[in-house]
C-alpha cells in the first residue's frame, strides 16, 4: 500500500501543506500541495495536485481563526480525499532547533519542552510551528511527528563562524550565529552530486534568494558559514527585512526616535528591505520593471549586497569553485542572476547570457574558472525524506 506523509509549514496567518506519497518500492513524490491563508481574517483553502490541477479553491468558515482550527479544516479535507487512516506521519518545518538539535527529531514531550524554550529566539515563527505540532497531536493522538529545523544544516560550523562577539554571560544564554534556510541548503547539497558532480566536493556559495534571502558557504556539501545569524534579520537585503545593519541604528531608533520594542520589531521584520527602500513593494517582480528611482535603488542595493557578501563567503571558503542560485528570485529572475554574476566577475564567474536567459542548469561559459548554476530548491521534499527516514516509512515495501 502507498504511504502518505503530511508536511506542514505553519506561519502566523498561513498554513502551507504538502502531501507526499511513497508507492511501494518507490521514492517519495509530491501528491498534492496547497495552502490555507488568511487565517484569522478571510480563511481560504487552495490545493493542487502534482500536475497543477486545482483540487480545491474555497473560502473556509470564518471560525478558522487560528492555526489549530486551520489544521482541523485541512484534516477534514484530507480525510474526504484519502480516507481516515492514510497519513502515516507528519513532518513539520520548525524554524529553530537551537544549539542542541543538529538534525531532525521525532517529537516527544521532552523535545516539545526544549523547542518551547527556544521561542524567545524566534518569536515570530517558532510559536506557530509548535502550535501546529500540538494541534496535530490533539486531532490524531499518537500520530508520529517529526520536526525539521532551518538551523540544523549549519551546525558543525567553526567556533569563529558561530560566534557573536559579546561577553560570555550573554553568549551563554544562546546568543550565537545559527543560520537559517538550512532545509533549502541541505536539499541543494543532496542533489549536487547528481546535478553538478564537478562542484559537489568543492567550494560552493549557494544563494537562496526568495522573500527571505541568504547565502551559504559550502565546503564538500557542508555549511561552513552563512549570512543569516542569530535571527533571520542579518545578511542580505530581503523583501521586508534589512539584512546587515549597524546595531547603532537600532540604538538610535530606541534612544533618539523613541520607538518601542514592538515598533522596532515591526520595522525590522515587516517594513524594511526592498519594501522599505522602494516604498512600493517587497516583490522583485514589481520592482524590476519599475522606472521609479526608489525601486531602482532597492534593486541596486539587493544586487550590491549579494555580490559583496558572495565575496565575503568566498573569503571564508578560501576561494570559490561555483555559485548556485535558488528560491523564488534565484530561480526565476535572469536579470538578477545576470547582475549578480557581472558584479562577481572578478571572482572568475563568466556568465553564459543565453544559458542564463533560457534558464539552463549551468549558466556559466564552458571555460569559466568559476561556474554558475540554477538549481530549484525543494525544502518540502527534504522534510518528507527526513520524516520518512525517522519514522521508518522509507524502507522498500
Ligand atoms: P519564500 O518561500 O521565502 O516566500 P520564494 O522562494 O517562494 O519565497 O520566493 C518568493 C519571491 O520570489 C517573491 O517575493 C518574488 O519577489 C520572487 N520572484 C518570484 N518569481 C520571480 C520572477 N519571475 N522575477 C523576480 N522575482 C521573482
Amino acid at each position: 500500500m502507498a504511504q502518505f506523509a503530511l508536511i506542514l509549514n505553519a506561519g502566523s496567518s498561513s498554513l502551507k501543506f504538502f502531501i507526499c506519497k511513497r508507492p511501494p518500492g518507490h521514492v517519495w513524490e509530491l501528491e498534492s500541495r496547497g495552502q490555507i491563508d488568511g487565517i484569522g481574517t478571510n480563511p481560504h483553502l487552495k490545493a493542487k495536485d502534482a500536475t497543477d490541477k486545482v483540487l480545491i479553491d474555497t473560502d473556509l468558515a470564518s471560525d478558522v481563526k487560528d492555526g489549530a482550527k486551520a489544521i482541523n479544516a485541512l484534516g477534514d479535507w484530507i480525510r474526504s480525499l484519502y480516507g481516515g487512516s492514510a497519513v502515516a506521519g507528519v513532518g513539520h518545518r520548525v524554524v529553530h532547533g537551537g544549539p542542541n538539535y543538529p538534525a531532525p527529531v521525532v517529537i516527544t514531550p521532552k523535545v516539545m519542552d526544549d523547542l518551547r524554550a527556544l521561542v524567545p529566539l524566534a518569536p515570530l515563527h517558532q510559536p506557530y510551528n509548535l502550535a501546529a505540532l500540538e494541534a496535530v497531536a490533539q486531532r490524531i493522538p499518537g500520530i508520529p511527528q517529526v520536526a525539521c529545523f532551518d538551523t540544523s544544516f549549519h551546525r558543525g560550523q567553526s567556533a569563529v563562524a558561530e560566534l557573536v562577539p559579546l561577553p560570555a554571560e550573554i553568549r551563554n544564554a544562546g546568543v550565537q550565529r545559527y543560520g537559517f534556510h538550512g532545509l533549502s541548503y541541505e536539499y541543494i547539497a543532496s542533489v549536487l552530486p547528481e546535478v553538478a558532480p564537478s562542484i559537489a566536493g568543492g567550494r560552493v556559495v549557494v544563494a537562496h534568494l526568495g522573500s527571505g534571502a541568504s547565502l551559504c558557504a559550502m565546503l564538500g556539501g557542508k555549511s561552513i558559514d552563512s549570512t543569516l545569524g542569530f535571527t533571520a534579520l542579518d545578511g542580505l537585503c530581503m523583501g521586508t527585512r534589512p539584512g546587515s545593519l549597524d546595531p547603532g541604528v537600532v540604538l538610535y531608533l530606541f534612544q533618539q526616535l523613541g520607538l518601542s520594542a514592538k515598533e522596532v520589531e515591526a520595522l525590522l521584520y515587516k517594513k524594511s528591505g526592498l519594501l522599505g527602500i522602494s516604498g512600493i513593494s517587497n516583490d522583485m517582480r514589481d520592482l524590476l520593471p519599475s522606472a521609479a528611482p526608489a525601486a531602482r535603488l532597492a534593486v541596486d542595493y539587493f544586487v550590491y549586497q549579494c555580490a559583496k557578501q558572495i565575496g565575503a563567503l568566498a573569503a571564508a571558503l578560501g576561494g570559490i569553485d561555483a555559485l548556485v542560485f535558488t528560491a523564488g528570485i534565484g530561480e526565476n529572475s535572469p536579470e538578477i542572476r545576470r547582475r549578480i554574476c557581472q558584479a562577481s566577475a572578478w571572482l572568475g564567474i563568466q556568465l553564459d547570457t543565453a544559458a542564463n536567459e533560457s534558464r539552463q542548469t549551468l549558466i556559466s561559459m564552458p571555460d569559466s574558472p568559476v561556474s554558475a548554476w540554477v538549481i530549484p530548491t525543494n525544502e518540502e521534499l527534504m522534510i518528507a525524506r527526513h520524516t520518512g527516514r525517522l519514522l521508518g516509512l522509507s524502507g522498500r515495501s
